[in-house]
């Protein structure tokens, strides 16, 4: 008989990608707790620009594309779904976007594989259409790929809205609870233990210190990125990417700019050099951008891999635990279709998407 005090599934870590999964449990009637080390959401998804590529899930042939596609076409449903039961917005919208060329001599190769999936819409643009449809963001730009369909979620209201539709449906959420062990069939932390049906490593750049406590080594780094705040006007704007960096304005005016891309172990901190490189960034889009007053900085550890795929499934020769991790630049726009694969997975049906390709002996 089951022991109705110990939660049928436990889940390490409250970043967009165990909220997700706790989430689509939980809809389903699993028993859910999540643990995490600090806050809920203050980690790698809360640091996010909040970037959605799109992409169309009948052109998708990897299973990476898959999952990028699917994703990005649940986002709609499930920003509605926590509307309805909790009242939140998520800032999702479908903003566009514009991808300039890094250099003159890269024009041909937009738009990169980096800010779409195949099957997206893509229109190309002269340096004065730019300047309109950009309300004056883009002012130097000669040459551009517009992405009718990109998106946006504003990472920390969708993480509270998710916290909000997991209490909703009954996922119990404790917070500075940090875990020292993992195994299936549950955790042990300074706070004592936890017991559970089945376990759920998703702890972002940490999953790999996690499982290394059980002698399973997972390949997972922290990979830095700062970003900076500034603010325009609130008219419309879609988001300007070039390269790696991206101008991200908000429906309010709030204008994230990012990123870097760094190996700084797990320090989080801004720096002169990271900070100056995204503002010479902004400035070669509009040299204007560079003056305006900064409103904040910060700086977010994302989980890397060496793939660039993320880790999803269970874990070998360790019954009942799971581990879903090492989403790298888009964990944000992979988070629906991780999170209801892993429900899934953990439900014993089979995911929407094949996780062969994501399998930790992979
Ligand atoms: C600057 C920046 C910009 C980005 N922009 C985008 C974007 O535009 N679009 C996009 O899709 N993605 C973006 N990303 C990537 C995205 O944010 C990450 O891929 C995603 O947030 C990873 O989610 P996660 O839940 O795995 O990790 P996290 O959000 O880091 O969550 C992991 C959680 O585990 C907890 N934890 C760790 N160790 C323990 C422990 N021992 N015990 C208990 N809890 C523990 C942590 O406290 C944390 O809350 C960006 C990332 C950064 C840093």
């Amino acid at each position: 008989m089951k022991n109705m005090n110990v939660p049928d599934v436990l889940i390490v870590g409250g970043g967009v990608i165990g909220l997700t999964t706790a989430y689509y449990l939980a809809r389903d009637g699993v028993r859910v707790t999540l643990v995490d080390s600090g806050e809920i959401g203050r980690q790698a998804s809360w640091a996010g620009a909040g970037i959605l590529t799109p992409g169309d899930s009948a052109f998708a042939q990897t299973p990476m594309d898959q999952l990028r596609t699917h994703s990005f076409k649940l986002y709609p449903q499930l920003s509605a779904a926590l509307r309805d039961e909790t009242g939140l917005e998520n800032g999702y919208c479908v903003c566009g976007g514009i991808e300039l060329p890094e250099t003159e001599a890269t024009r041909d190769q937009l738009p990169t594989e980096e800010w779409h999936s195949p099957g997206a819409k893509v229109e190309f643009m002269s340096h004065w259409v730019l300047r309109e449809t950009t309300n004056g963001l883009i002012t130097t730009g000669s040459f551009a790929a517009y992405l009718p369909e990109m998106a946006q979620v504003r990472n920390p209201w969708h993480l509270r809205a998710l916290q909000a539709g997991c209490e909703r449906h009954g996922v119990t959420i404790m917070t500075h609870w940090p875990v020292r062990r993992v195994s299936g069939d549950g955790v042990v932390g300074e706070r004592g233990r936890l017991a559970a049906g089945r376990v759920v490593v998703a702890g972002g750049a940490w999953a790999g210190q996690l499982l290394a406590s059980l002698g399973v080594s997972l390949p997972i780094r922290p990979v830095r990125g700062q970003m900076l705040q500034v603010r325009l006007n609130s008219v419309p704007r879609p988001i300007v990417l070039k390269g790696k960096r991206y101008i991200v304005p908000r429906e309010d005016g709030v204008t994230l700019i990012g990123s870097t891309e760094e190996d700084a172990g797990f320090d989080p901190s801004n720096t002169k050099e990271g900070i100056g490189g995204l503002l010479a960034f902004a400035e070669s889009v509009n040299p204007l951008l560079g003056g305006l007053p900064l409103e904040k900085t910060w700086a977010g550890l994302r989980p890397g891999t060496v793939d660039g795929l993320p880790y999803l499934g269970a874990v070998p020769d360790r019954p009942r635990l799971y581990v879903a991790a090492g989403h790298f630049r888009a964990g944000l726009q992979l988070s629906p279709g991780t999170g209801l694969a892993m429900a899934q997975l953990l439900t014993d049906r089979r995911p929407f998407v094949p996780l062969e390709a994501f399998g930790l002996g992979r």
